[in-house]
């Protein structure tokens, strides 16, 4: 079984730059809630592990992050939530929060529907800031990748998030979107419990602050469950912990 593709939802139909980046066509007030200095720190890490990768790097060759300096905002659409889906995304995003130092904040429900051409700036639903993190619960008849018959698995979720650069800043993440395979996790609770699906919650949350996969089996980013595991391991852990402490990006 496998968690999830590589995709990166943050698809646009702008026509891309020489560097691949897409040219920004709006994006609000800079420095909405920035800090001084990042809101959080990562938990210690305790066990020194090198598996773990990066979704995306810089022309630095820095991993593409998320500013620390101010909350992740997330909404949650609800239509076809299992019961424990609440309490399994609160969890889950408690449990990266704590890894990365990055805070998050709950801004409630939203009917906004995910999309592969999600803009990451919509003034009109969620004001003068950079859009939300949108997690929605998704039928397979709405993300038909979930069971895609030439690749022979259920893909359990699609995470990933948009970054963006304005004048001379590095690239930042600032949205992002969780699509959770609704029918798909709603067995995997009944089958093996809840917290086999709040692992695959965390794992696609890996995707939104910044992990790849890795080859490692015995590592929550490694792309299949067959260890069974539920929770963030060594190397995610180490992964997650340098992706909350990118700069502050005033200017973003
Ligand atoms: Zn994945």
């Amino acid at each position: 079984m496998i968690y999830h593709t590589g995709q990166d939802p943050a698809g646009s139909q702008a026509p891309a730059n020489s560097d691949g980046s897409v040219p920004l066509t709006g994006y609000p007030t800079p420095g909405h809630e920035e800090a001084a200095a990042p809101l959080g720190r990562p938990a210690p890490v305790s066990v020194m592990s090198a598996a773990y990768a990066f979704m995306d790097k810089d022309d630095s060759g820095h991993p593409v992050r998320y500013d620390p300096c101010r909350p992740i905002h997330y909404v949650t659409r609800a239509a076809n939530s299992p019961a424990a889906g609440p309490e399994l995304i609160q969890q889950a995003i408690a449990d990266v929060s704590r890894a990365t130092g990055l805070v998050f904040i709950d801004d409630g429900p939203t009917t906004e529907a995910p999309s592969d051409e999600r803009e990451p700036y919509q003034p009109d639903r969620y004001g003068d800031r950079w859009a939300p993190v949108l997690i929605a619960w998704e039928t397979t008849a709405e993300e038909p990748r979930f069971t895609n018959p030439d690749e022979g698995y259920t893909i359990l979720g699609i995470g990933g998030s948009e970054d963006v650069s304005i004048g001379d800043t590095d690239f930042t993440y600032v949205s992002g979107q969780l699509k959770l395979n609704a029918p798909g996790l709603h067995s995997i609770i009944e089958d093996e419990g809840p917290a086999q699906a709040r692992g695959t919650i965390e794992h696609e949350l890996g995707h939104l602050v910044g992990l790849d996969h890795v080859k490692d089996p015995t590592q929550l980013m490694n792309p299949t469950d067959s260890a069974g595991l539920n929770s963030y391991q060594a190397g995610d852990l180490a992964g997650l912990a340098i992706l909350g402490q990118g700069e502050c990006r005033p200017g973003i």
